[in-house]
């Protein structure tokens, strides 16, 4: 009873200290608060302070080093592990936090932390600009970008991390810090790839790029054509113009509109292409490869506005879907490796949104070095990721068991480590130091210098240096 009572009051505390509003236990909206995109995850946290501003995260990360209580911070609340909530901790809501501020001259974007991508994309699309981030709009810029980011614009102007100019940090002692080339360079470099590790951050510039039509869409094809399709898009994808964005996917046509009724839940392959440019020029850059293919499902491909296709597949992935995933780069794609994924692919249980894609992370990737930056696996071709979605809670353990059967199936030609963002927290313990690399003992160093008691810790976790095993 004693117990309760102060952490009624201490929560209490804690609400009169943010301009934002602290959502706890007795709040009707505790339940929509404590939710994130990942409908398998259901944590009770103590309270959700939902920021207003910079000096909100001081208070909340302040209160919750001085009350010892455990803090996950959300961005937009889009992990998979669902590592933006947590158990009887405090969670550190930015979805307030929307500012944008685009800079036209020097091609530059300031962006606040709670920021959807699609909230970038329409902000800088005004002006004829874009940001490289991944291919669903509602997905949060800080998740994203602090793993990586990988997307369309990717091959052609690198991961998010490559275009990050400056973060500003809110650090675990409360400390407000700049980070960028020159100021806490080495807080830079772990930010770009080392995760939420380092502290909150509460706004990224970005530098961004002259993006504006597109010639972009999905052509699927039948899984019995999948072999051909794979083929010559692992042929093709090398020697193809950066501009050019192909992913290969393997997946279910999806159940309802506006998908064609005689091919909804077909087992399928698919090309989602997206060209920057013109309809006319991307149709040339792809017909090298079309060419080869067997006649396709449908083709939906055309010229649109870089946004309209960023957002295209939102509407597959609604909040509170069930997701388990895993993922893996891979380098080369051998035919053995092309057989493993067609007969795994063929498994996708009913009714579901699960997928397989293969994310280039060629081209501007590879211009930047191994140890520039926290990613440490630039050398290798894709960025995998094996998606068990489903919107019925009863097929969860299903989606689980498929993801886990194709992942083992394929691992084995798989390249050094996997996409921190792809990852769920149950995978092998040594799963981080494999991705990091030569890297890893770098960013101990720098999490022993900004966060040496790993206050944040609901993440992919880092250990600093001085408590590293
Ligand atoms: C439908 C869907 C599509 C996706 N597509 C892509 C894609 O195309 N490309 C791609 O690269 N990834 C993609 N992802 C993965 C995505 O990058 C991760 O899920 C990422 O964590 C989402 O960021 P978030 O801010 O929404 O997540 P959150 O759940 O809010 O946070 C995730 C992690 O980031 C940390 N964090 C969040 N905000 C901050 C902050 N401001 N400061 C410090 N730490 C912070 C959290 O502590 C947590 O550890 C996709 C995910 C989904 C669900």
């Amino acid at each position: 009873m004693t117990i309760e009572l102060t952490t009624a009051d201490a929560v209490g505390e804690l609400g009169s200290l943010l301009r934002g509003r602290v959502i706890d236990r007795s709040d009707p909206e505790y339940d929509e608060a404590r939710s994130v995109f990942n409908g398998m995850i259901d944590k009770f946290p103590l309270a959700v302070a939902r920021c207003a501003d910079v000096a909100d995260v001081v208070a909340a990360v302040n209160w919750a080093r001085e009350h010892d209580v455990i803090v996950a911070v959300r961005g937009g609340g889009h992990s998979g592990p669902g590592l933006g909530t947590v158990d009887d901790g405090l969670v550190i809501d930015l979805s307030a936090m929307r500012g944008i501020r685009v800079d036209p001259v020097r091609r530059t974007v300031r962006v606040e932390a709670g920021c959807t991508a699609g909230d970038v994309d329409h902000a800088t699309h005004a002006y004829g600009l874009a940001v490289p981030f991944g291919i669903v709009a509602s997905t949060g810029v800080a998740g994203l970008a602090l793993g990586g980011g990988t997307g369309y614009l990717t091959r052609q102007y690198g991961l998010t991390i490559d275009n990050l100019l400056e973060a500003d940090v809110v650090l675990a002692d409360g400390r407000i810090v700049t980070a960028d080339e020159s100021t806490n360079a080495d807080l830079f470099w772990a930010l770009r790839g080392g995760g939420g590790n380092f502290g909150v951050v509460v706004s990224f510039l970005f530098q961004a790029h002259p993006v504006d039509q597109v010639f972009a869409g999905p052509v699927f094809f039948d899984l019995a054509d999948a072999r051909t399709v794979a083929r010559a898009y692992r042929d093709f994808l090398p020697d193809s113009p950066v501009e050019l964005a192909t992913f290969f996917g393997l997946k279910t046509v999806p159940a309802g509109e506006p998908f064609p009724a005689e091919h909804r839940g077909k087992h399928a392959c698919a090309l989602i292409t997206c060209f920057s440019g013109t309809a006319e020029a991307g149709a040339a850059a792809l017909a090298p490869l079309m060419d080869l293919l067997p006649e396709p499902l449908f083709d939906w491909r055309g010229e649109m506005p870089f946004p309209a296709w960023n957002q295209a597949f939102d509407p597959l992935f609604p909040k509170g879907l069930q997701c388990y995933w895993r993922g893996d780069f891979v380098r080369d794609l051998p035919d053995e490796a092309i057989e493993a994924h067609i007969e795994q692919a063929g498994r996708i249980p009913p009714g579901a949104v699960s997928l397989m894609h293969l994310y280039p992370i060629d081209g501007a990737v590879h211009r930047v070095g191994r140890n520039d930056t926290a990613w440490n696996t630039r050398d290798t071709t894709w960025n995998m990721v094996i998606l068990g979605a489903h919107p019925d809670p009863d097929a969860a353990a299903g989606l689980e068991h498929w993801v886990r059967d194709y992942w083992d199936a394929v691992h084995p030609f798989s390249d050094r480590g996997g996409y921190v963002n792809f990852m769920m927290t149950d995978e092998s313990p040594d799963r981080l130091r494999v991705t990091y690399g030569d890297n890893l003992e770098r960013l101990a160093r720098v999490k022993a210098v900004y966060d040496p008691d790993n206050f944040f810790r609901v993440n992919q976790n880092i250990a600093p240096t001085s408590t590293a095993a």
